[in-house]
């Protein structure tokens, strides 16, 4: 096994992004093969006892345990860091593994984090009911409003955290203003840009410290594997999180991990062609619902500031319909071509009820809070012919009777 030609980090890291997403990182075996190799094992051998110890101790590299490594594995994290920009990079096998492992690998009892209060459902059970726990304080404040950031700082805030956008209501962070406030203030910024990718939005170079993922998402972009990654400083990565993920084991598996490589090939492709048809069918749903929630159109209160932080907005957004929860499952039961689905990411177009599916372990009163109304409906958009996906969404609306 050897870097392939070429792969040293002083040539490589000079790639740009769409590069590295297809060929940053790759290793290649005596075979010479084109595509990445899955290597499905537990364990190493070793020549002799002495280089066991040797690799043990970190002082000869080579890997000794796949809770530890695994070669696949590291192949999508140098890829993952690389298209980032990021020093390090680990991945984990979900995107909830991810947050969480971000979040316990720096916070201990006495600490208190800020959360924007539109995130992933899970993310706010951990911060709401899992930290607490263990003694760490959290403020959920609007994510939108840089003040509310700035007040809710202690002396004891270690972390910002927040998604932008946010997910389901696609409120929008101002990334440099809240991660300079942060820096300010010595406190971590975690980023999880999720609904975005790096194709779409760099957090890094808007001033965050991590950015977290749900690779489930766009990075595979077909549905297939969940997997997670965090990206960061080699201190933050080898000193916080590898330690923490050694130990407790949320690993990847190389099977996931290999499957994440080559959606990452596409990447960039799908993630600017899904935003273009999202926006076509953003259009058409501003003529035809009370309510769209998508930042991607001028309509939406931080369009400027979507497109100052993303090259486009994404293929996912929401809108509402008259007639709450009844008449928002109404609508996806009469969808013929978009499937009822909680994913998104994926080349096919979802829909979803977030109130009784992805925020449903939230309480009504979070959800309220959060701005998730019962007649809110959410759509990734895929790689269908757009006018095929519009006219399955006005016939579903017809059909129902709105
Ligand atoms: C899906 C998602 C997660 C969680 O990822 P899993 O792979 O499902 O664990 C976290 N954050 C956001 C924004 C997501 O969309």
């Amino acid at each position: 096994m050897k870097r392939d030609t070429g792969q040293n980090r002083a040539i490589t890291s000079k790639w740009r992004p769409a590069t590295q997403a297809v060929r940053g990182g790759t290793w290649r075996s005596e075979q010479g093969e084109t595509s990445e190799a899955i290597f499905v094992t537990s364990g190493y051998s070793y020549d002799d006892a002495q280089s066991v110890a040797a690799r043990f101790a970190g002082e000869e590299p080579g890997m000794t345990y796949s809770r530890t490594q695994n070669p696949t594995v590291q192949m999508l994290e140098e890829r993952i860091a690389l298209m980032e920009g990021a020093e390090a990079c680990r991945v984990q096998a979900s995107g909830m593994a991810a947050m969480s492992a971000a979040m316990l690998c720096y916070l201990s009892a006495g600490d208190h984090m800020v959360i924007a209060r539109a995130a992933f459902g899970p993310t706010r059970w951990v911060t709401d009911n899992l930290l607490p726990r263990f003694g760490i304080e959290v403020t959920p404040v609007d994510g939108r409003d840089n003040d509310a950031w700035a007040k809710a700082i202690k002396p004891n805030t270690k972390m910002f955290f927040f998604e932008t956008p946010a997910n389901p209501t696609m409120d929008i962070v101002d990334i440099r203003a809240v991660c300079a406030l942060a820096r300010e203030h010595g406190i971590l910024s975690v980023v999880d840009n999720a609904f975005a990718s790096s194709a779409l939005q760099r957090p890094l170079e808007l001033g965050a410290d991590v950015v977290a993922y749900a690779a489930t998402k766009l990075m595979d972009g077909q549905g297939r594997v969940l997997a997670g990654a965090v990206c960061g400083s080699a201190d933050f990565i080898n000193n916080k999180l590898l330690p923490y993920q050694r130990n407790t084991g949320p690993i990847l598996s190389p099977f996931s991990a290999w499957v994440v490589l080559k959606g990452l090939e596409t990447l960039d492709l799908r993630a600017v062609k899904q935003s273009e048809n999202a926006l076509e069918v953003g259009r058409f749903l501003e003529q035809r619902v009370p309510r769209v929630l998508f930042p991607g159109l001028p309509s939406h209160p931080q369009h400027a500031l979507t497109m100052s932080q993303m090259r486009y907005a994404g293929p996912i957004f929401s809108f509402e319909v008259e007639g709450g929860r009844d008449k928002a499952m109404a609508v996806l039961n009469a969808l013929s071509l978009i499937d009822i689905s909680n994913n998104i990411g994926d080349a096919k177009s979802l829909m979803t009820h977030p109130a009784s599916t992805t925020h449903s372990s939230l309480s009504p009163a979070v959800r309220a809070d959060m701005g998730v109304t019962e007649g809110m409906v959410r759509i990734n958009v895929g790689l269908e012919d757009p006018q095929d996906l519009i006219d399955d969404l006005d016939q579903a609306l017809t059909q129902v009777g709105l």
